[in-house]
């Protein structure tokens, strides 16, 4: 095979368009070819498809996949060709401030981030609605353990690793916790919490049909529904009367941080993790943040490291949870517009397609 078939967005409101890059000759050294196995939907695809972020075009999206090694330039200890692998989202130098002081590999200076680069940057393989992608030297490879499947461990380098870099920066001793928004990253951070044994967590939502998954991740549902809200708010404070430890914002909706900020208690500890766009002025004031005592904590992305212990996490755990309800079966890369149509639908929290 010479070349690799892609899917190329255009644009917002274009279907997307099915395409040939040429693979190279010879590979960067430190690169890897990998042949995509299964590649998942993100939501920010969908933004990215539906114009509320703005990416360089043409381009081929795409960050969370599982795929096997093909090929790689020189030799990278621990990988070789056929193993079965996931990557970082990002590719970091190593070098920089962010790199080497400041513990934030994932705001490297010089990052590169898959599928969020257009076909004429490097290779033009850079994304995962294709039959391959080449890896770039500086990228975290991680090696998919036996038995788990691709549908499992393909959202893990996107919602799982950013999951796990929200709790790694929280205070160590944690009773209870209040996950908003019953997504993939909602539902990750919920089974994550239980497992590191927080007695209650509960996670929120208004799509009943989302929330219908939360108990089986560990979480009490929290319907926040006008309706149904004063008998469930009146339940987080039963079972912890001074307010919630934690709290996750998983939702990308800021004016759920007002009720996130009621049911904490004093000292408490914010991550925003969900609110990645411009839409996000906050329903607080200064004062209120002062006298709660309040901690918050901005989390974008991940470092390599989180990656690793997500992919450990979801094998620890595999059978606790049902993962695979998370994913839809795939859909083939050369029919992506159903794919992105199921997508919409939200039906699955990730939609998978298949070379
Ligand atoms: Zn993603
Ligand atoms: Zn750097």
């Amino acid at each position: 095979m010479s070349s690799a078939q892609v899917q190329i967005f255009d644009g917002p409101d274009i279907s997307l368009r099915s395409d040939t890059i040429e693979l190279p000759h010879q590979l960067e050294t430190g690169a890897v070819l990998v042949e995509i196995l299964l590649a998942t939907i993100c939501g920010s695809d969908m933004h990215t498809i539906s114009g509320q972020r703005s990416e360089p075009t043409p381009l081929v999206l795409g960050h969370e996949a599982v795929g096997r090694v093909v090929a790689i330039g020189g030799t990278i200890d621990g990988l070789a060709v056929d193993d079965r692998i996931t990557w970082t989202i990002a590719d970091s130098c190593g070098a920089c401030s962010y790199c080497k002081e400041y513990a934030l590999p994932e705001k490297c200076e010089r990052v590169f981030k898959y599928g969020h680069a257009p076909v004429t940057d490097g290779t033009g393989l850079n994304g995962c609605y294709a039959s391959h992608i080449i890896l770039r030297p500086g990228t975290t490879v991680v090696k998919i353990p036996v038995g788990m499947p691709d549908a499992v461990a393909a959202p893990a380098n996107c919602a799982l690793s950013t999951v796990c870099n929200a709790v790694s920066r929280m205070p160590s001793t944690i009773r209870s916790a209040m996950v908003q928004g019953a997504g993939m990253l909602g539902l990750y951070a919920c089974a994550y919490l239980k497992e590191m044994g927080v007695e209650h967590v509960f996670c929120s939502d208004i799509n009943i049909e989302r929330l219908s998954l939360v108990a089986d991740f560990g979480g009490i549902p929290l319907d926040i529904r006008e309706e149904s809200w004063p008998v469930n708010r009146a339940n987080v404070f039963r079972c912890a009367p001074d307010g919630v430890d934690v709290v996750l914002e998983m939702a990308g909706a800021s004016q759920l941080v007002a009720q996130g900020l009621e049911l904490m208690r004093t000292g408490g500890y914010y991550s925003f993790v969900g609110m990645v766009h411009p839409n996000s002025p906050l329903p607080v004031t200064g004062e209120q943040i002062i006298r709660k005592c309040v901690t918050i904590q901005g989390i974008h992305n991940y470092s390599p490291v989180h990656l690793q212990q997500g992919i450990e996490f979801l094998e620890k755990t595999r059978g606790h949870f049902p993962y695979d309800r998370l994913v839809s079966p795939p859909i083939p890369l050369s029919r992506i517009d159903e794919a992105v149509a199921l997508a919409r639908t939200q039906k699955f929290c990730g939609v998978a397609v298949a070379p």
